[in-house]
């Protein structure tokens, strides 16, 4: 099938700006009352051991906190009818259920969504810092860019947040918090859907948001462990995708310890330009990132690795591009995602003009691979983004956004 689609009308739309009823964030950073949202099994048994659960009795009470942690999203231990009045008070003194604070929420007229999120500084007392998630509803699919890291190092040169400084890298309550925040927004957990409400609205998950994913390799795959767990929050793996630049040491860690889908930004098809592009690639070049996927762990026809292919006028975007393109993809099990340019101010690349983004298209259709180009979504919410952040750096992140929201898989 032809899955390429026309690009939307740049037509502003109405924004809804959200009212949030602010949750302490004290109670997300206090150091002696840790959040349990992000622990594994293991780490959950740990934490009750600390409130004085035997050993004996420990399993099972994992099993109940996780149910209503990561299926039913209980906020507060109040709701546990099933854990003894006693040890949900022994819990509550010692732990919460914080997620990450929603400082924003904007919703647009498409059903796209974006959420400012504030987490905790590092140390105690230090300024807290803020993440962006997206939420964009398609038909059945309803995919979440999530981030991996505050910042990023990585200087991609049509990316505005490239730069921005790391600040630091996101833990797993935090990743996961992010698509709990999600739920907890749109009704989403199991109450709801089992009830016939509405179907399940986050059906996908895109490690695509701010950061490398394979820089925060421990703390992503921790928490996409939880996230894909079929007694909880309940993501298949093939309906969560990580987006690498193209860190070649973690690509096959990533394949055999989570499992998931994998995705790569290329956007060039020769080291040079790609040096410019993803200055990654002075450092893994094209060949070594094409031979890891190669390798990735899974791949298969009906697995197959995500290309993202931002078309950028007069760069990358010539007919000669998308044939080496094609060549150079050749046994790999791939589908390529080409993302028209989201210019922002300053910036030195044009979007490629339709025509082209059309012809480069049909050259990789031809070829055999899905090439869809992704409608910009939410348009309304980015426009009005200021309300959101104001300085130019926190600007930066939602054209970035923008962009990498275009990019979503097809599961
Ligand atoms: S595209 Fe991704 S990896 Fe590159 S600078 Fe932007 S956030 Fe970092």
């Amino acid at each position: 099938m032809d899955a390429r689609v026309k690009p939307a009308h740049d037509t502003v739309e109405t924004v809804t700006l959200v009212p949030i009823e602010k949750t302490a964030l004290e109670r997300y950073v206090a150091p002696d009352r840790p959040s349990l949202v992000g622990l594994s099994r293991a780490a959950l048994a740990d934490a009750l051991g600390t409130v004085g659960v035997a050993e004996r009795e420990r399993k099972m009470r994992v099993q109940q906190l996780w149910n209503w942690i990561y299926l039913r999203g209980a906020t507060s231990f109040d709701v546990m009818s099933s854990v003894s009045k006693e040890l949900r008070a022994a819990l509550d003194e010692r732990f919460t259920l914080a997620r990450p604070e929603v400082v924003v929420e904007q919703v647009s007229v498409d059903g796209t969504r974006k959420w400012l999120l504030r987490l905790p500084g590092e140390v105690p007392g230090e300024r807290p810092h803020e993440v962006e998630c997206v939420y964009i509803p398609d038909g059945e699919r309803g995919t979440l860019c999530v981030s991996s890291q505050v910042g990023c190092t990585l200087n991609c040169s049509f990316c505005h947040t490239g730069t921005q400084r790391l600040v630091r890298n996101l833990i797993p309550g935090e990743i996961v918090g992010q698509v709990m925040v999600a739920r907890d927004r749109l009704n989403d957990w199991v109450e709801t859907t089992h009830k016939g409400e509405h179907k399940r609205q986050v059906t996908n998950i895109v490690m695509m948001g701010m950061g490398e994913p394979l820089y925060n390799p421990d703390n992503v795959r921790d928490a996409l462990l939880i996230v894909a767990d079929g007694e909880g929050i309940g993501i298949s793996k093939r309906r969560i995708t990580l987006s690498t630049s193209g860190v070649v040491p973690e690509i096959e860690r990533a394949g055999s310890e989570i499992g998931c889908m994998l995705a790569v930004s290329l956007h060039a098809v020769r080291d040079e330009l790609r040096n410019e592009l993803v200055p990654l690639n002075r450092k893994y070049p094209i060949a070594q990132v094409l031979d890891a996927c190669r390798n990735y762990p899974g791949a298969s026809n009906s697995k197959r690795i995500t290309f993202e292919y931002v078309m950028l006028k007069g760069v990358n975007d010539s007919i000669e591009d998308a044939k080496a393109l094609v060549r150079l993809l050749k046994g790999i099990p791939a589908k390529i995602n080409l993302i028209p340019f989201n210019p922002w101010p300053g910036s030195k690349y044009e979007c490629s003009d339709w025509d082209q983004i059309e012809k480069f298209s049909e050259i990789v259709f031809n070829a055999g691979y899905a090439s869809p180009v992704r409608t910009p979504r939410g348009r309304d919410i980015l426009a009005a983004c200021g309300q959101l952040k104001s300085t130019t750096e926190k600007l930066s992140a939602r054209e970035r956004l923008a962009l990498r929201a275009m990019a979503m898989t097809d599961e």
